[in-house]
Parts: C-alpha cells; sequence; structure tokens
C-alpha cells in the first residue's frame, strides 16, 4: 500500500520476484483494458482518467478471477488492491474461504512534497492519463481519504510492515526486504 507515486508498482515487482510469486496490479489490469478497448476498459477508463475508485464489486471481481488463476496456488502479491475498507473485508473473506490469510502487507511513505514532483515526471516520461496535475491531487485525496485509514486495519493485524520509501529504489527494496523477510514462511 501507498500513496500515488510512492513507488508500489516498482517494488511490488522487486518483492514478487524474490518471493518467486505473480505480483497483480489491479491498475496494470485497468490500464491494459483501457488499451485494448475492451468492455471493462470502457467501463473504467472515465472514473480512472478522473481520479476515482473503481467501483468495489468491479474490482473485487477481476481480483477473485486473477486469484483463481493456478500461478497463484503458491503465494502471490497483490499490488493496489485492497483500497477500500469493503475490498478488505471482501479479500479476508476469500482467503479464508480456501483457509488462507495475508502473511504482510507492506505500506510504502513518501512524503507528499516528492510525491507530486515524481508523479509529474513520470507524466513526462510515460503519459499515463491519470498523471495530470487535477488528477494526481483528487487521486490524493482519494487515498488519504479511503486507503490510509485501512492502515489501522492491518497494523491491528499485526501484518503491518512499515517501511520508510524515501531514497533510492535500491535503498527501498533493501529496507521493505529486510522488513518483510521477518513474515515470510518459505
Ligand atoms: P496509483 O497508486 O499511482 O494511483 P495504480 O496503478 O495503483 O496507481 O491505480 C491507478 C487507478 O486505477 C486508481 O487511481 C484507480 O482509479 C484504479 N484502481 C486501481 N486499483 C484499484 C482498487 N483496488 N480499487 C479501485 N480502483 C482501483
Amino acid at each position: 500500500m501507498g500513496a500515488p507515486g510512492a513507488g508500489k508498482g516498482t517494488q511490488a515487482t522487486a518483492l514478487a520476484s524474490r518471493y518467486g510469486v505473480p505480483a497483480i496490479s489491479t491498475g496494470d489490469i485497468f490500464r491494459t483494458n483501457i488499451a485494448s478497448r475492451t468492455e471493462l476498459g470502457l467501463q473504467v477508463q472515465a472514473i480512472i482518467e478522473a481520479g476515482e475508485y473503481v467501483p468495489d464489486d468491479v474490482t473485487e471481481a477481476i481480483v477473485a478471477d486473477r486469484l483463481a488463476e493456478p500461478d497463484c496456488a503458491g503465494g502471490f502479491l497483490l499490488d493496489g488492491f485492497p483500497r477500500t475498507m469493503h475490498q478488505v473485508h471482501f479479500l479476508d473473506e476469500y482467503l479464508a474461504a480456501d483457509g488462507k490469510e495475508l502473511d504482510a502487507v507492506v505500506s510504502l511513505h513518501v512524503n507528499p512534497e516528492a510525491l507530486v514532483n515524481r508523479l509529474l515526471e513520470r507524466a513526462r516520461i510515460e503519459g499515463r492519463v491519470d498523471d495530470n496535475e487535477d488528477t494526481i491531487r483528487r487521486r490524493m485525496e482519494v487515498y488519504a481519504g479511503q486507503t490510509a485509514p485501512l492502515l489501522f486495519h492491518y497494523e491491528r493485524a499485526g501484518t503491518l510492515v512499515d517501511v520508510d520509501g524515501s531514497g533510492s529504489v535500491e535503498d527501498v527494496r533493501d529496507r521493505m526486504f529486510a522488513g518483510v523477510d521477518r513474515y515470510s514462511k518459505v
């Protein structure tokens, strides 16, 4: 978990390859569908461009389908999910039905000033439709209002790994590995 621009995607890829599990990014799934103009893509495009969250039922159905794929049987890493309390409960129940639970929840912290600069830089390089200044501001607000409070849930559950997301990609990665390895059951 982490605010827009905190480095979730980059660090998720590194963590997934360390543990040999697939990294599942709901944002990437939506972007792929938008690019190939599927029904789902057309349904979510305007929402994502406005910086709002895709409805829970739509997002949860996509995650459930993805987690049912055989490559998730030995574990998985979710990037950008859950983002609402409804999604938290959905995931807890989905996993419990299969006798599973989350091992660890990583929270990446970066100061807000640095976040906006990172996102504007990414906009220049990647041209993501939701990386313009107005949408970035809205995504920050939505994250602070809906997603940041979920950290308390995982703190209470004892699964939260707090990681300082400032500094180089490698520094953050090493801090995260050290934190998550303590929860590893592998
Ligand atoms: P960022 O964290 O920088 O916003 P993501 O790629 O994780 O980037 O998400 C991009 C957009 O995709 C979000 O702003 C939101 O509109 C949508 N999205 C991704 N994951 C979810 C989710 N779990 N619930 C609702 N909407 C989501």
